[in-house]
């Protein structure tokens, strides 16, 4: 499946937020849009216009840029993304709701809720190739929905690797409660489907809902 490959700190910088797509660096005073960054000069948009662009207060602007920001933390292309809405407004429930749940419930995002990987393309990349297991089976589909009572971990190989190690130790990321950790952090089980409030992202569904319904 195709997947952005671009630099990433500049999606940060169009958004205008930190997206956390760089694992340890978004922590550091290299990151463009910390406060008291040392690269503070480039906390302004990408492109040519990015210092002088002025931002439109438009209502449309504001949704498609907080659908924009959602599908950027998940590394989704827009007909991923599309296609997981559809569904989503397909299914009982709040359709913002039901959209985040689908996206927390991607193997890849699991992997790195987990603490194997500093950021979600480095937990995708273990998926893609072939270190994560679900009930015993290897899985590389990083978009593979996972179920609540299956239990995903990392091969005994893996677990012996210097970035998973380092990522658990150094990153120090807790494990959010619909997860349960298991075999000293290299195993987890999908206790239930995460409730919005255990969606930490700070992303507002519902306009990416208004934007979609258009
Ligand atoms: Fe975003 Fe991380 Fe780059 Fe900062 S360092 S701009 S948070 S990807």
């Amino acid at each position: 499946m195709a997947r952005y490959t671009g630099p990433v700190c500049r999606l940060c910088r169009r958004e205008r937020t930190k997206l956390y797509l760089k694992g340890e660096r978004c922590f550091t005073m290299k990151c463009p849009v910390a406060e008291n960054s040392d690269r503070q000069m480039r906390a302004f948009p990408p492109g040519m216009h990015g210092r002088d662009r002025q931002r439109q207060g438009s209502e449309y602007l504001t949704q498609l840029r907080e659908k924009q920001k959602a599908r950027r933390i998940y590394g989704l292309l827009e007909k991923q993304f599309r296609n997981l809405y559809e569904e989503a407004s397909r299914r009982p429930g709040m359709t913002g709701t039901n959209l985040l749940q689908f996206l927390e419930l991607r193997l890849d995002n699991i992997a790195y809720r987990a603490g194997w990987g500093a950021s979600r393309a480095q937990a995708r990349q273990f998926v893609r190739h072939g270190h994560v297991t679900i009930d015993g089976k290897r899985v590389n589909i990083p978009s593979y929905r996972v179920r609540p009572g299956e239990v995903i971990a990392l091969k005994n190989v893996t677990r012996e690797n210097f970035n998973v190690k380092r990522n658990l130790d150094v990153l120090d990321r807790s494990v959010p409660g619909w997860l349960e950790t298991g075999d000293g952090g290299f195993s987890v089980t999908v206790r239930i489907v995460p409730q919005r409030e255990q969606i930490d992202e700070s992303i507002k569904e519902q306009l990416i809902v208004e934007l979609y319904s258009k």
